[in-house]
């Protein structure tokens, strides 16, 4: 991923060296749309304003942040900066055709970190995993859950709603994969800051908050 070059030579304006963090190791895999330009200069995810909103709620939910960026992995569904967008403001979200060049290291890291916890962040992550058809109001604040490993099922597993829970049981099943999706944290969404999505993203981090403690991470 590293020394990865695909869309470059596919003549996309992305500026090479993927961003990602976190050991094979970790329970917690967080996958975002792809990083910015300060993310670049740090070298790490979800660095400067857009980190900082994300983890705020993830504290909320019980994450410290230090430990998490110590013990957790982040990754995102094309791991190069991928330029400023056309109008100039904001970054560009990337192609399909890059999401399919990338996609094969996606399903690596997923077979190799085996997280239990899987919260994809933003649009273009969340649609890996939900039903494409689904609006970020139908699924933020609810959880899904799968009895096996995430490798064994993920891209194929049925997206369907009905999988999707607003509440846990007492007690977490301690094999199978949670799925807790958020919003992208970026100031360039509004999406957040409306009183009602602020309801499903606090439903969102109680849920994180839940399984967290179900999975005594
Ligand atoms: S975004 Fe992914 S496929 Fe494209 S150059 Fe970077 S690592 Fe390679």
């Amino acid at each position: 991923m590293v020394s990865c070059d695909l869309c470059s030579m596919e003549g996309f304006p992305i500026e090479p060296g993927a961003i990602f963090s976190g050991n094979a190791d970790a329970e917690v895999m967080i996958i975002g749309q792809a990083p910015g330009i300060t993310e670049v200069s740090a070298k790490r995810p979800f660095n400067a304003g857009s980190g900082h909103r994300l983890f705020q709620w993830l504290s909320e939910a019980g994450f410290n942040e230090h430990a998490f960026r110590q013990d957790q992995y982040m990754t995102a569904v094309t791991k190069c900066y991928p330029g400023k967008n056309s109008s100039g403001k904001g970054d560009r979200v990337p192609s399909k055709q890059e999401q399919r060049l990338c996609r094969s290291y996606l399903e690596q890291e997923l077979g190799l970190v085996n997280p239990r916890l899987i919260i994809p962040v933003g649009a273009l992550a969340i649609k890996l995993f939900f039903n494409r058809a689904l609006k970020l109001s139908d699924v933020i604040g609810k959880a899904a859950y799968w009895e096996d490993e995430i490798s064994d099922v993920w891209p194929n597993f049925s997206r369907q709603s009905s999988i999707m829970h607003t509440s846990l049981p007492n007690t977490l099943p301690s094999d199978g994969r949670w799925i807790v999706p958020l919003p992208h944290p970026s100031g360039a969404s509004l999406w957040p800051n409306l009183p009602e999505n602020r309801q499903l993203i606090e439903r969102a981090i109680g849920l994180l908050g839940e399984v967290r403690i179900g999975l005594n991470i």
